[in-house]
């Protein structure tokens, strides 16, 4: 009998194991999937992508702010070694998304355990109780006793249910992007231009031709905008008639700074992008304290509508459209179960409660919570990794790691 398609499987021999279901074959799944590995849990990992890693290959081309050292948690390194592929990298040099890939994540799904239990091509569309709603069977324990239903789909559309007993929404927050209208909500004709807004950072150079010559929109203050700055700043100096406006929704140009920054690859990022929006490169022309008001295409161009604070209004024309503007995980997953979001951040309240209590500590000074702050009243379910931290925008692999040893401490 399969025991992932029975709700309550026979608890003889290995059907007495618990089913352990990690969403997303990131690297927080991919620690995650480690310590299951290690705990004796049966295991499965669900992957929208046809590759594990869907999220860090689309940004692959990316190098982390981070060095290697805060990137690969123990259990990757021990898994590593497992693979007979130690890791041998400078451990002060930072890698791209798509070098993490390639040295760490890819090699660590080949062992045996974790291979088995990776389904890609495997999206999960929804997670509710068996037998029960969100409303019932408040605050108790009985909850427990029904199964997570989880709804799947397959590359080919078909859908399908499987069974478990903990689950771990390691989903992420990078196919949820914010849209680019004031107050967080789309701008009219916003999603009629939906295929014509970009919400990923260019691949430059290779994306020399899409890019290159255009007048350009650039929304977003975060280090995703920041990258993207820099790297359209580069192209202009080769492909003359460049231009990029930067639309910042704040009037303060101090990006987010951190003084003394300790990390040599953030703190040369945010320093070249400060000098950006101070008009360090003629391509560029930042335009602070504005937003986004209506988007209307006129052909082959698209005509934005910018307000200011005090409702001034001015129209600019642009070629493209780049909306870096940060993302939120998707919580209709899970609207079945009693997850008791912050109301602001909407992350897992205690958690949330936790990182707001740190005012705006860079994320290099974050502490890990411990497991009380990562449950929520829905027993056995767990949200971690960058989807954890709701709207805040402070996560570090680093603090995956925390978490993944923390819950399964927790589980023990
Ligand atoms: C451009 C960029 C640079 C960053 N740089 C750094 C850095 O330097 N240092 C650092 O510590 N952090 C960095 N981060 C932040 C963070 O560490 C990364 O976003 C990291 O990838 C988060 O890992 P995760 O496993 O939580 O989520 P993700 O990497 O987002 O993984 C989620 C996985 O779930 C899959 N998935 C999503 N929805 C579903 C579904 N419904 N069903 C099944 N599968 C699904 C996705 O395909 C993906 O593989 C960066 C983030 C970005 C976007």
């Amino acid at each position: 009998m399969d025991p992932w398609t029975h709700p309550h499987p026979p608890r003889d021999g290995e059907g007495g194991l618990r089913r352990l279901a990690v969403l997303g074959a990131g690297p927080v799944g991919l620690d995650a999937a480690l310590a299951a590995r290690a705990s004796g849990f049966r295991l499965r990992v669900y992957e929208a992508a046809p590759v594990p890693a869907g999220h860090v290959r689309a940004w692959g081309h990316v190098r982390l702010f981070t060095p290697w050292e805060m990137n690969v948690s123990h259990r990757m390194r021990q898994g590593l070694q497992e693979a007979g592929k130690p890791l041998r990298v400078d451990e002060k040099a930072q890698p791209t998304g798509h070098e993490l890939v390639d040295r760490v994540m890819d090699p660590l799904w080949r062992l045996s355990g974790l291979r088995e239990s990776l389904h890609t091509r495997t999206e999960v569309v929804a997670v509710g109780r068996q037998g029960t709603l969100k409303h019932e069977e408040i605050g108790g324990g009985r909850r427990l006793h029904r199964p997570f239903r989880i709804l799947l789909q397959g590359g080919d559309g078909r859908e399908w249910v499987e069974y478990a007993d903990v689950v771990l929404d390691c989903t992420g927050t990078w196919g949820n992007p914010n849209t680019l209208g004031d107050g967080g909500i789309p701008a009219p004709g916003e999603r009629q231009l939906d295929d014509r807004i970009q919400r990923m950072i260019p691949e430059l150079p290779r994306e020399r031709n899409v890019w290159g010559g255009k007048t350009i929109l650039l929304a977003g203050a975060g280090h995703s905008a920041q990258t993207a700055a820099r790297a359209l700043s580069e192209l202009a100096e080769s492909v003359p008639d460049t231009r990029v406006l930067w639309l910042l929704r704040s009037e303060d140009l101090s990006l987010g700074a951190v003084e003394n920054d300790p990390l040599p690859g953030r703190r040369e990022l945010t320093r070249r992008a400060s000098a950006l929006v101070q008009g360090a490169s003629p391509a560029i022309q930042a335009l602070p304290g504005r937003v986004v008001d209506a988007l209307c295409p006129v052909g082959k161009e698209v005509e934005v509508r910018l307000a200011r604070r005090d409702g001034a209004r001015e129209t600019i024309r642009v070629d493209r459209i780049l909306s870096l503007t940060g993302g939120v995980g998707d919580h209709q997953l899970y609207r079945q179960l009693q997850v008791h979001e912050c109301y602001a951040t909407s992350g897992p309240m205690t958690l949330a409660a936790a990182l707001l209590g740190g005012g705006e500590a860079d994320c290099l000074n974050q502490e890990s919570h411990g497991a009380e702050a990562l449950s929520n009243p829905e027993p056995s379910f767990y949200l971690l990794g960058d989807k954890s931290y709701g709207r805040n925008n402070t996560f570090l692999l680093r603090t995956g790691w925390e978490q993944v040893d923390e819950i399964f401490g927790a589980m023990d």
